[in-house]
Parts: C-alpha cells; structure tokens; sequence
C-alpha cells in the first residue's frame, strides 16, 4: 500500500487508510498477528522532502512473558516522521527536523511505502517484556500450573520453606 508524493498537493494530504490484519516477522521462527490497522495522518511538503505525522491504532496478539498465554493488547502509537531523498545526513544537524526529533527516512522521492511504515513503527513499539495484565503472578515454578487459574498444591509449602521465602523477596 503506497502514498505517490504526486497525491500531496500544496496544502498537504489527510491520510486516512485502514490495513488488513497481518503477521508481523519479529525473528527467524516468530511472528506476532497485528489486527486490522486503522491508520490516520497529515502528510506536508516541505522544503526537501515530506513530513508525515499521525497515528497507527490496532491491537496486537502477545504472549506473555510470565504465564506464557496469549493475549490482545490495544496499540495506540503517534508517529511523527520526515522523508526525504536527500542522503546528506551531516548537513541537516541543526536543522528544524532534528530539533522536532522525527525520524527521518530516506525514500525514492515516488512513493511512501505505508505497509513498510506501520511494521516499523509496531515493531519499534513492542513491549520487551509483554505482560498479559501489570500483576500477571505466572507459572508455578515446581509444578507449571498457571496462577492466573488459581493456586497449585505447592502454594502452601511454598510459605512454609524460608528459603523460597528470601527467593521470592528477590523476585
Ligand atoms: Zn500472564
Ligand atoms: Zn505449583
């Protein structure tokens, strides 16, 4: 799905466009399913190139890195980027752009590449740790069982043992 610069006209171009659902790649056997994406934005010409400000609303499919199970978490992320076919990077160091820290992204000058934007800015905004809720308590560490369901038999023992006492304070 492309922009042709050709499309932006003087006074700049109301983007407005949803994506499909689709798997996102994030390493060689792992990929993440990303919700229809509903994308908004204004596109602007500027002096060389275009800024293109907006937001990417979806909801991606995580697992959780505690209890290991799935869950849909609601994305919301603004974006605020500068393309431009200029490669002089060193030149625009004290330039408008930088001070307003967009990201700035080299293009053939033809088209914007919308699918291209979006995986990026999802990828740049997954969490590194993905919870399924802030207090998620995970996987019994003995026996497996998920404690989000209910305690385990080892609950109580658990209590009991000073040593898995301290070891939990550590956790
Ligand atoms: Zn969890
Ligand atoms: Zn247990």
């Amino acid at each position: 799905m492309f922009i042709e610069t050709k499309e932006i006209g003087p006074e700049g171009l109301i983007v407005s466009r949803s994506i499909d659902a689709f798997r996102l790649p994030v390493s060689d056997q792992d990929s993440i399913r990303v919700d229809r994406v509903q994308l908004s934005g204004e596109l602007q010409r500027d002096q060389d190139g275009f800024s293109f400000a907006g937001r990417i609303e979806t909801a991606l499919t995580l697992s959780c890195s505690r209890c290991l199970e799935e869950y849909s978490s609601p994305l919301d992320l603004p974006f605020d980027l500068f393309y431009t076919t200029s490669r002089e990077g060193g030149a625009r160091q004290d330039s408008r752009i930088d001070e307003e820290m967009a990201t700035v992204t080299h293009f053939d000058g033809a088209r914007i590449d919308l699918m291209a934007l979006v995986s990026e800015q999802i990828y740049l905004g997954l969490p590194l740790k993905p919870l399924c809720r802030p207090d998620c308590p995970g996987l019994c560490p003995r026996c497996g069982t998920n404690l989000n369901a209910g305690s385990c038999a080892c609950a109580e023992k658990r209590t009991e043992d000073p040593r898995l006492r301290v070891l939990k304070n550590l956790l």
